[in-house]
């Protein structure tokens, strides 16, 4: 396998995970293949500097995997980070233009800051290395690096969705933004709705040629592969994190705290995405048809806060203590207390022990790339009397997890009918049923897991290069 050069963001430093390292399995599995290829990471080292200097700060972890990584602007992290990439770009790609900003500053910070990490990462990349750059913030800089003279293999995974053609159309300069992606040999999606939307705005947009059988684009005489690579868990990784004492006191302490009640469990970033209020909107519904059930059901929300200096993520913060608290206001007695929001985030030993206790789980974005929740909720249960996952139709996850019907409960996160039939369904699924259901998905958790992930991409990248 040849040498890895992965770009993304932010990094992850080795043995630096726990709750702010919340990509979790993605940064064991980036390690672990830095690890067998050889190669160096490189990234934003999430540190503000007074003027851009492009020095790299160097680190090598006690497992053998260099991470470099470069200090921006005040100015960089406004209008890259908070500007382009976060309140541009991912409401775009999660369907949300009314949530969309549009300020040319934001466009001019974004391509300065991918030709600094163009600039910065150009004298690490050796002949014969395999690049793969991770995620929509950093989609030009493919294009940059080739305009430089790297003609390495080239390779760029979105971990977002990709949205319809005519919604992707409202994003000034869209078609140099798709232009630019097509400089990468490999184009990764998280599922096929993604990558069909991608294709269609080739063919349509740009009139490239597209197969979209073998998902080759071509344009201009060059020629991209794009394919979908849904994203898993380290599920060995995982389950071991099950074992530990944290984990059993966690799962211990949501038991005696709910006593006789069923606990429904939701875990998100706390993000317009997660249909976090449609959500609550759904129990509240439920409570309303069954008035009785008030002492049967505590739902336990974890939402460990995120993108806090953007006002988009404030607001959500605020519907949603307003809305825990009405429905509390309305349902509580001196012993019950329905919705606990908990807005902090845990290692995830202890989310292991929560998803363990916990019955029924609530996984219900709006749109999500692919959402690990719902896999990691599924690898926590008991083989023997596993709960029920409630999933979106919308997250890339579903369409792994249906199991032609047979696995997760599929709802549409807008319908608050939905969402409380089905924790009806949840709450009374005989044993029998809850387990043929587990059975089915935990397969598909346990197989296509991170390791496999890492290796298809990168395989496949590498291939391409013989
Ligand atoms: N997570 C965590 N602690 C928390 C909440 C979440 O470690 O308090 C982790 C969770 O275990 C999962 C990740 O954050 O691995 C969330 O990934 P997902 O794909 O569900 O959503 P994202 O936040 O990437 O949109």
């Amino acid at each position: 396998m040849p040498r890895l050069v992965v770009i993304s963001n932010r990094v992850a430093v080795p043995k630096a995970r726990g709750v702010a390292g919340a990509q979790g399995g993605l940064a064991g599995a980036l390690n672990a293949a830095l690890k067998a290829n050889g190669g160096i990471w490189f990234g934003w080292s999430g540190q503000e500097c007074d003027e851009f200097s492009g020095s790299i700060n160097y680190v090598k972890s006690s497992d053998g995997v260099t991470t470099a990584t470069i200090d921006l602007e005040h100015q960089d992290i406004e209008e890259y980070y908070n500007g382009y990439a976060n309140s541009t770009l991912w409401p775009l790609l999660h369907y949300r233009i009314d949530l969309t900003q549009y300020e040319r500053e934001f466009g001019k910070g974004y391509e300065r800051v991918n030709e600094r990490f163009a600039d910065s990462v150009l004298p690490l990349i050796d002949k014969g290395d395999v690049v793969w750059v991770h995620d929509y913030h950093l989609m030009p800089l493919g294009e940059r690096l080739r305009s430089m003279g790297v003609d390495n293999r080239m390779g760029f995974f979105l971990h977002t969705p990709w949205p319809p053609t005519n919604l992707f159309v409202s994003l000034p300069y869209h078609e140099r933004l798709v232009k630019a992606l097509l400089h990468y040999d490999l184009l990764g999606f998280q599922c096929d709705t993604w990558l069909d939307s991608f294709l269609h705005y080739c063919w349509k947009e740009l009139g490239a040629e597209v197969d979209y059988e073998t998902g080759e684009i071509t344009l201009d005489g060059r020629t991209t592969l794009a394919r979908a690579y849904p994203i898993g868990i380290d599920y060995e990784f995982f389950i071991a994190k099950g074992n530990t004492g944290e984990a059993r006191q966690a799962g211990q302490r949501l038991l005696s705290s709910t006593r006789h009640r069923t606990a429904m469990i939701g875990v998100d970033r706390l993000d317009y995405s997660k249909g976090l209020p449609e959500r609550l909107d759904g129990i509240s519904r439920f409570f309303d048809r069954h008035p009785d059930r008030v002492r049967d059901l505590v739902f336990i929300q974890i939402a460990p806060p995120s993108r806090e200096d953007i006002g988009s993520y404030q607001k959500i913060r605020e519907t949603l203590e307003q809305k825990a608290g009405q429905i509390n206001g309305a349902r509580s007695d001196v012993d019950v207390v329905p919705v606990r929001y908990v807005n902090k985030g845990y290692p995830q030993e202890e989310l292991f022990g929560f998803y363990r206790a916990a019955k029924i789980a609530l996984v219900t974005p709006l749109r999500d790339g692919m959402n690990l929740v719902a896999k990691e909720y599924i690898a926590a249960q008991d083989p023997d009397d596993p709960g029920v996952l409630i999933l979106s139709r919308f997250a890339g996850a579903a369409q792994q997890l249906d199991c032609d019907g047979q696995g997760a409960l599929l709802i549409n996160p807008h319908s608050s009918d939905d969402i409380a039939h089905n924790i009806r369904l949840a709450l009374d699924m005989p044993l029998e049923e809850r387990k043929a259901r587990y059975e089915k998905l935990i397969v598909s958790v346990r197989e296509e897991n991170v390791q496999r992930w890492t290796e298809n991409f990168i395989s496949d990248l590498a291939e391409d290069a013989a």
